[in-house]
């Protein structure tokens, strides 16, 4: 059976109330496949991105588990433990807790690398309910005898792809080893590529799947278009696209992506100084910076956030109109968690990406993955046919000789006219 509304939820009064504040009324359809296998105490492995709700579709039963079993953490450990890839996703999940947990007694605290160990040391002396952290740091505190992992009672993986990806697997092999057997846990990803289905495996213990497919997400809300561009004119394109944006006074705000951190400083800088208030945030940011630059984006104060992919990870801003790929991400699955930044909760979004000749290798991976063409524009100031044709050649290569379409219909594939600057929403 699947609930309809959250009121028909068994979830306890503190949630229904803060549900009811927040208004959220109908659970997202992660939420509703979820949240009963796990207030029945099951494993669930979930395939579901950010932007589907899938941090409530956790946060609640667990908190719900805790509001009906108040037991007092003991020192050092923790009942609840949430593994997050980045510093950001882990203060993001935190936030939703603390949100979610309004009119529930319970603690929480962080742990993530990049800033002094010391206040989560005190943090964890008394024990806390829910604890979210990133593997390295979380496992350095473990060695040093500050946290106890032996009493968790439910575990959660959050994005284990872009974990995987960052080069966590043997942490989170080693987290895993130091839990009691006796848990409940919850493994998210967006891809379940299988090495990660592998490791979902080895942790959960007989679980639901649970598939909220990226399809849904990404093509039927994200107007998704793609530019054929000189690398030289990417930057005067970028500038076309934002004053358009600003002339139809949509209030909306961007994000632009940047494959390399010394390439987000420097298109911020130049933006700023083409009259586009704009702040970067990378790896090589400190934490308060980051906080201080994504701060000042929500309030629209800098409507323009230059981003790498680990940076841009956890940043859930429902305003976030439109999405630059300034640069196109190597990683195909990259593509979809960029353009996911877009269209958060129901809202519609654009995602605006830029290919010039040397990416067009890349493009074909992630036409590849996300099983279909990106919609060219070509009517654009700075449109550059010979890529379009490049990649129509490539794609016409690969295409088998029985679905090969005619070289009128590719070529019709690719000036097919989406949307004129001025039509900017
Ligand atoms: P997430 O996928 O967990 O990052 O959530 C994406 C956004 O959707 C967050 O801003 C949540 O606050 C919001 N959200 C989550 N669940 C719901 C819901 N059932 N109704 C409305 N908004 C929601």
């Amino acid at each position: 059976m699947t609930a309809t509304t959250f009121a028909a939820l068994p979830l306890a009064a503190p949630l229904q109330r803060v549900l009811q504040e927040l208004q959220y009324t109908t659970p997202s359809p992660i939420q509703q496949q979820a949240i009963p296998i796990l207030l029945e105490g099951r494993d669930l492995l979930g395939c579901a991105q950010t932007g589907t709700g899938k941090t409530a579709s956790f946060a609640l039963p667990i908190l719900h588990s805790l509001q009906k079993n108040p037991t007092k953490a003991k020192t050092r450990s923790c009942r609840a433990l949430v593994l997050a890839p980045t510093r950001e996703l882990a203060l993001q999940v935190g936030k939703s807790f603390a949100t979610y947990g309004k009119y529930v007694p319970f603690r929480h605290t962080l742990i993530y690398g990049g800033v002094g160990q010391n206040p989560q040391v005190q943090a964890m002396q008394r024990g806390v309910d829910v604890l979210v952290a990133c593997p390295g740091r979380l496992l350095d505190l473990v060695n040093q005898g500050h946290v106890d992992l032996s009493q968790v009672e439910f575990f959660v993986l959050d994005e284990v792809d872009r974990m995987l990806d960052m080069g966590f697997l043997r942490d989170v092999k080693r987290i895993v080893a130091l839990l009691p057997a006796k848990r409940q846990s919850l493994f998210f990803s967006a891809t379940l590529a299988p090495n990660i289905v592998e490791l979902a495996h080895s942790i959960l213990l007989d679980p639901t799947h649970v598939s909220i497919t990226p399809e849904t997400t990404t093509a039927e809300k994200i107007d998704q278009q793609l530019c054929f561009v000189n690398k030289e004119s990417k930057r005067p394109l970028l500038e076309e696209l934002l004053r358009s944006q600003a002339q139809a006074h949509t209030q909306k705000l961007t994000i632009v992506f940047s494959r390399t951190k010394h390439g987000a400083n420097k298109l911020a800088k130049n933006l700023t100084a083409a009259g586009f208030p704009a702040d970067a945030i990378h790896g090589n940011k400190s934490q308060a910076q980051r906080e201080k630059a994504l701060d000042r984006f929500k309030k629209g104060l800098t409507p323009v956030l230059v981003a790498t992919d680990v940076a841009a990870r956890g940043v859930d801003v429902k305003e976030v109109g439109l999405v630059i790929n300034y640069d196109l991400p190597n990683e195909p699955e990259a593509y979809v968690h960029r353009i996911g930044r877009t269209a958060r909760a129901g809202a519609d979004g654009r995602a605006v990406s830029f290919c010039s000749e040397e990416e067009l290798e890349y493009l074909r991976d992630i036409e590849k993955t996300i099983r279909m063409p990106i919609p060219a524009w070509t009517t654009h100031s700075w449109h550059e046919e010979s890529i379009a044709s490049r990649h129509q050649r490539g794609a016409s290569s690969q295409t088998p000789h029985s679905q090969k379409t005619t070289q009128g219909n590719q070529r019709n594939r690719h000036s097919r006219h989406r949307r004129s600057p001025q039509a900017g929403r």
